[in-house]
């Protein structure tokens, strides 16, 4: 192939290949253990793949309508109601999309113009700043202490002027597993309540919260919801992330704008699997059960540790913990975590690459929705450290 003379002004100058591409081709190519990139590694529900190939079988294999199958839209509507006591039309309110990912690119592109400041929380997952800048935004980082992963909401404030446009939540957050309380968006509420500022709560781990406490959604909170895109993933819920399937919630006028993108962006999303969601959420067990499957995930992991020289305080929701070995190493985290893929057999994330300036807390980042042998496995390697 020729090479492509004029010069390139790259739109994203300072993006390169994700951390979970780079660790994940590393623990492949040592036959590492792979417990960085955030996927489960045992098969899905095998009635949940009935249903994709009965909706195939069933003919549902061209494109869907844009919004979405009305049918799931509807359970979707159903199941916020139940949860969080928050009406969504699902004519007008509710959009299915490629995954939690598009929802969050179509909502900063629907609305950010160039100039525009999008608050975002750090440590924060890697997909929000790329869209924000190449829509020509500019992101301005509160970042969070180490110590507790609790937000500073009087930073925040401060970190708020005319130009804000948005502000990005995650809760369960990854990748620190804190999650944020009433008392957190009840401060929220109030510090955006008579401002125009958007609010994109990110919420894929909306399933994944231990020890008995609530997952304290946006929809819960009424003037927070009435500027909100709330965001999920049906990849996390029912493990099939490489199906690539969530939904976004919102007010319709919000919505409304939206969609204007999404039409041009993807215009549907595959059909066959909604069919498949729309009666697999019938069922609430399906997701209702996730809590306890993933606490006894996170107790294996963690109960194998009590004698590792590794320090943890158990993660809150998610399918991750970070582990602190500050007082195993000096190593930079991104040091240390490839010399443990390669000598240890042992994949996992440095914390720094989610932080600003990539500070390093001497943390890594640990998936454990994974199978109890390949959790005993880790354990073991992690015990030799
Ligand atoms: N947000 C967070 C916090 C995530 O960890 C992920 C990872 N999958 C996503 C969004 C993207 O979700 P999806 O795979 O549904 O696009
Ligand atoms: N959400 C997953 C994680 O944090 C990764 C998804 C991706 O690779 N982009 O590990």
């Amino acid at each position: 192939m020729k090479s492509y003379k004029p010069p390139i002004q790259s739109k994203l100058p300072h993006v390169k290949t994700t951390i979970f591409t780079t660790v994940g081709r590393l623990a492949l190519a040592h036959n590492a253990l792979n417990l960085s990139q955030g996927f489960p590694n045992f098969d899905p529900d095998p009635n949940l793949l009935k249903l994709v190939s009965k909706a195939m079988q069933n003919g549902h294999n061209q494109y869907a309508p844009m919004p979405g199958l009305p049918q799931l839209r509807e359970v979707i509507a159903h199941k916020i109601k139940n949860l969080h006591q928050a009406e969504y039309d699902p004519e007008e309110e509710i959009t299915i999309t490629v995954g939690a990912t598009q929802a969050i690119f179509s909502a900063i592109t629907a609305f950010v113009r160039p100039g525009d400041e999008v608050i975002v929380i750090k440590p924060a997952y890697d997909c929000y700043e790329p869209a924000i800048e190449v829509n020509g935004g500019i992101p301005v980082f509160v970042q969070l202490s180490s110590m507790d992963f609790k937000v500073d909401w009087e930073a925040l404030r401060r970190a708020i002027n005319t130009k804000t446009k948005m502000v990005i939540i995650n809760t369960p957050h990854n990748p620190s597993g804190h999650i944020l309380t009433k008392t957190d968006m009840l401060k929220l509420q109030e510090i955006l309540r008579d401002t125009s500022i958007i609010l994109i709560s990110d919420e894929v781990y909306e399933h994944i919260v231990f020890d008995g406490k609530a997952h304290e959604s946006a929809s819960r909170f009424e003037d927070l919801a009435s500027r909100c895109f709330v965001c999920a993933s049906f990849g996390k819920t029912f493990h099939v992330t490489g199906w690539k399937m969530g939904y976004c919630a919102a007010p319709a006028a919000l919505m409304h704008e939206f969609r204007k993108t999404h039409q041009f962006n993807v215009f549907s999303v595959d059909h066959p699997v909604q069919w498949a969601m729309a009666e697999y959420l019938e069922n609430e067990a399906h997701y209702m059960e996730l809590n306890t499957f993933y606490q006894k995930k996170r107790d294996l992991f963690l109960d194998g540790l009590q004698k590792s020289r590794f320090k943890f305080t158990p993660s809150e929701g998610t399918y991750f913990q970070l582990l602190d070995y500050s007082n195993i190493s000096d190593e930079s985290d991104v040091v240390l975590a490839k010399r443990l893929t390669i000598e240890n057999k042992l994949a996992s994330i440095p914390m720094s690459v989610f932080n600003v300036d990539q500070r390093d807390d001497k943390l890594l980042r640990f998936c454990f929705a994974k199978t109890e042998d390949t959790l005993e496995k880790a354990t073991a390697i992690l015990n030799t450290i």
